[in-house]
């Protein structure tokens, strides 16, 4: 089970403001590759713009943000 309040705890508001501002920023270039992994990025999903994320990456990022915010 993964300690969720361990990677809370790390997070401090300005990083996670950061992080959401990020995302909303589509006119930014998206990553072809993921940061976190590695794996390279569909064309498809790079055309939203700012995706810095696999689809695996970015669904693990934003279930931790819910589980943070609520
Ligand atoms: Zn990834």
């Amino acid at each position: 089970m993964a300690d969720y309040a361990d990677v809370a705890s790390t997070l401090s508001e300005q990083d996670l403001d950061h992080a959401l501002a990020n995302i909303k920023h589509f006119d930014q270039v998206s990553n072809y590759e993921c940061e976190d992994c590695g794996e390279a990025i569909p064309e498809q999903r790079r055309k939203l713009g700012a995706v810095t994320l696999c689809i695996g990456c970015q669904t693990a990022f934003e279930a931790k943000q819910k589980h943070i915010r609520g």
